[in-house]
């Protein structure tokens, strides 16, 4: 499918950039990062920040406006922001009263926002957040907070505008917004594939005449596909479903969004409606509000979703407040008004100010988000002291095999490694498509061009644990996604904080790759089994401990078939974390994309070393 692009590289930039030119009147872009910013808000409050991966227009963006959110960190294509575009979003609307984040529960924005709160945090900042996780096919109800977020979003995000514009504090707007995300439930079909820009197949396929029933807003496989069925049918089946798992009983008051999902049309989503409404009205359940809309989109896809949202007297004074954005303006139903209203006070120049000095302070931290002092306090960075004079002996190592790297062969290993990810996009993206929403090629490629461009700019170091810094924080502060986090982590966690030295040793790597398991692990809680990048990082770095003493070549062999083999072992696992899990037994048989990755990277250091022997 062609796109009406100029570049894939450059859809998401652009795309702000449109946007918020055409909507001057309400945004300004952050000077340096893809956040959106909302010119006129109200001041002395919580601040509401929304953000998620871009490709489902108008979701996040859309949704900043006076009532709703403050802010929208912008992450790539179906990726979650990285930390660094989390954190200097907020910071260019935070007003001394806390920031109140609000995103769809996904393995990779939870990383990347969890990360962003904690820079947050060591710069003084209080935050709060809330994981929208509706979507009612993507895990049983046991296991709710495996829930993933879909057009639920635009409830919860209403709600959480007007309780920060009300002026609740932090704690109270936190409370409000998590209510309403435990009365909002959605299910999804879809009756046709997304594509992302720049990928070459759709993101999943679907036979003629066929529907996933249940799928996710990235294309994660549904719970079950099924034949063709007529809108009532289908409306009928998906309302039930959500009735059944939400508990709705008769007297209950709820707000309706039948929510299109790309290119299905109004006409559809009315038909639809149509369908619920009766039911509703049959089973004694009151319709407080209705809306039907593609707000919460993938790509092209076909299909929609329904939402019920719950509402009681609390949660309508909210719903009921005036909110107003170029995509989702509701004027209330009369009954409340925003507390002081809205003052506009605060000129598009204060705000242009406001940014603008942001963006000098953190050229002026190199390009960083935190102080050089709390870098060095985040979690990555808190291992025992014991770790940084690790035995970085040559111990046994022989003549003649290869027992350290200099800090140009370094650099030569991480650039070749860089290269051989990049040629592997399409292969990497294909198994992403299986089970998981087919961006982890194109955001490892990314993440090592990224490092190519960091690296080569960068000036000779004496100090090899400074180029996996580099390389680390290349890949963390541009990928988002669950893999810029745990990826940046593996080059990142073991070498930060580590003593200068010009050589690394194979016992001294074999260590650094220790700590970085350890760093991952902390992170995102997956062992060895539950289908991640673990069950291939963990054997290689077993198999570099019990061979480093051979020196490189042979250690890496060793690190390479430990991780080809734990990549294959995860066809047989079901995942635990990350977006596989809602598959449950239907993603055995399938190998994990960051497993894989894990492999390549290993393959391309055994490789390398080869070469240099
Ligand atoms: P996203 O899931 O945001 O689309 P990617 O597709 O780039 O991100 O990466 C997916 C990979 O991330 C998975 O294949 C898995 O290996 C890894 N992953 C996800 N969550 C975790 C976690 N909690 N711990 C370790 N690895 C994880
Ligand atoms: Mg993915």
């Amino acid at each position: 499918m062609r796109k009406i692009i100029n570049a894939p590289e450059k859809v998401v930039e652009e795309m702000i950039e449109g946007y918020v030119c055409a909507f001057r009147r309400y945004y300004v872009k952050h000077p340096s990062v893809n956040g959106v910013l909302l010119r006129q808000s109200r001041r002395d409050k919580a601040v509401l920040v929304v953000g998620g991966g871009s490709g489902h227009e108008p979701m996040f963006s859309g949704f900043v406006g006076k009532g709703l959110a403050d802010a929208a960190a912008c992450g790539n294509l179906f990726a979650s922001p990285d930390p660094y575009t989390v954190c200097q979003t907020a910071k260019a609307v935070e007003q001394g009263r806390g920031v109140l984040f609000v995103y769809g529960c996904y393995a990779g924005d939870n990383l990347n926002f969890d990360m962003a709160e904690e820079f947050l945090n060591q710069e003084g900042i209080r935050t709060a957040h809330v994981r929208v996780q509706d979507d009612v096919a993507s895990a049983p109800k046991d296991r709710y907070e495996d829930r993933r977020g879909i057009a639920g979003d635009v409830f919860v995000i209403k709600i959480a505008g007007a309780a920060c514009d009300a002026g609740l504090s932090l704690d109270e707007a936190a409370r409000v917004t998590e209510k309403a995300r435990d009365h909002t439930w959605s299910i999804g079909i879809a009756t046709a594939p997304a594509q992302l820009p720049g990928a070459e197949k759709p993101v999943f396929e679907l036979p003629e005449g066929e529907m996933e029933y249940g799928m996710g807003l990235h294309g994660e496989k549904g719970v079950l596909r099924t034949a063709w069925q007529d809108a009532d049918a289908l409306a009928e089946r998906m309302y039930r479903q959500i009735r059944e798992d939400a508990g709705i009983v008769k007297g209950d008051e709820v707000c309706v969004l039948v929510n299109g999902l790309g290119s299905t049309t109004l006409a559809e989503l009315a038909i639809v409606y149509r369908k619920v409404y009766g039911l509703l009205a049959k089973e004694g359940v009151k319709v407080y509000d209705a809306d039907l809309n593609s707000y919460c989109t993938s790509q092209e896809m076909g299909g929609f979703s329904i939402t019920l949202f719950k509402v009681d007297e609390e949660l309508k004074k909210y719903y009921d407040m005036p909110c107003e954005s170029p995509f989702y303006t509701r004027l209330g139903r009369g009954s409340a008004t925003l507390k002081g209203e809205s003052p506009q006070d605060e000129t598009a120049a204060a705000r242009r100010n406001q940014v603008k000095s942001v963006g000098a302070e953190q050229d002026s931290a190199g390009a960083r988000c935190r102080s050089e002092k709390g870098r060095r306090q985040s979690v990555e960075a808190a291992y025992e002291e014991k770790e940084k004079t690790a035995d970085h002996g040559e111990g046994g190592c022989r003549e003649g095999k290869l027992c350290e790297l200099n800090t140009a062969d370094v650099k030569e290993m991480l650039l070749y490694v860089a290269d051989q990810i990049i040629a592997s996009q399409a292969y990497l993206t294909e198994i992403d498509s299986a089970i998981g929403d087919g961006d982890h090629g194109i955001g490892m490629a990314g993440g090592m061009r990224n490092v190519k461009r960091k690296l080569t700019a960068m000036e000779e170091t004496g100090n090899i644990y400074k180029l996996f810094e580099a390389a680390g924080e290349a890949m963390l502060l541009s990928m988002g996604g669950a893999s810029g986090v745990l990826f940046g982590s593996l080059y990142l966690a073991g070498a930060r904080g580590m003593e200068a030295r010009d050589t690394l040793t194979a016992q001294g790597f074999a260590a650094m790759m220790g700590r970085s398991l350890k760093a991952i692990q902390k992170r995102g809680g997956a062992r060895v089994g539950d289908k991640t990048m673990v069950d291939a990082l963990e054997p290689a770095v077993r198999a570099m401990e019990a061979t480093c003493a051979k020196g490189f070549p042979e250690m890496l062999k060793a690190a390479e078939a430990a991780a080809k083999q734990g990549t294959e072992d995860t066809k047989r696992y079901q995942a635990k974390y990350g977006r596989a899990k809602s598959l449950m037994e239907r993603a055995v048989g399938y190998q994990d994309a960051g497993a894989t990755s894990v492999w390549l990277i290993f393959r391309g250091m055994r490789e390398f070393a080869a070469c240099i022997t």
